[in-house]
């Protein structure tokens, strides 16, 4: 987390362009948290996917509630568009989960798996967001 709060920002330089780019170089980060872009008029949550560690950004605990065994969850593998998997356990033990916001944006399918930065809007409008993205530099901070 420090290592993204002292990133050296350039002024008037637009947040929504630069902070996908960021979270890119801070995988790591997003193994222990979101990251929330508040504005005036629309909010953007960032959070990481990973098939075996945050399935489609849910956290879950690396213990089956069941056997106690740690380490033992595998994840149904994740196709394009789906957003419903299963946990499973070697004891037998089997939830199925669905992500909670079906209008999330979910990174590129990778070798067949979900990694990487999703976002989701958590205020305001997309419309609001993509004026901002589109604003030419000169307006980025009136925006
Ligand atoms: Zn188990």
């Amino acid at each position: 987390m420090m290592k993204l709060a002292q990133k050296l920002f350039i002024e008037c330089f637009s947040m929504v362009r630069i902070l996908p780019d960021i979270l890119k170089e801070e995988e790591g980060l997003g193994a222990h948290t979101a990251v929330i872009l508040a504005s005036q008029t629309f909010g953007i949550r960032y959070f990481w996917c990973h098939p075996s560690v945050r399935p489609l950004g849910i956290n879950k605990a690396p213990q089956c509630p069941n056997c106690h065994a740690v380490r033992t969850l595998s994840f149904t593998s994740l196709t394009t568009g789906s957003r419903d998997f299963t946990i499973s356990c070697n004891c037998g033990w089997v939830e199925e989960l669905s992500m909670g916001n079906p209008k999330a944006i979910l990174p590129k399918v990778m070798n067949g798996a979900v990694i990487g930065w999703a976002n989701e809007l958590l205020y305001g409008m997309k419309a609001d967001v993509d004026k901002v993205w589109s604003a030419h530099r000169d307006f980025y901070d009136r925006l």
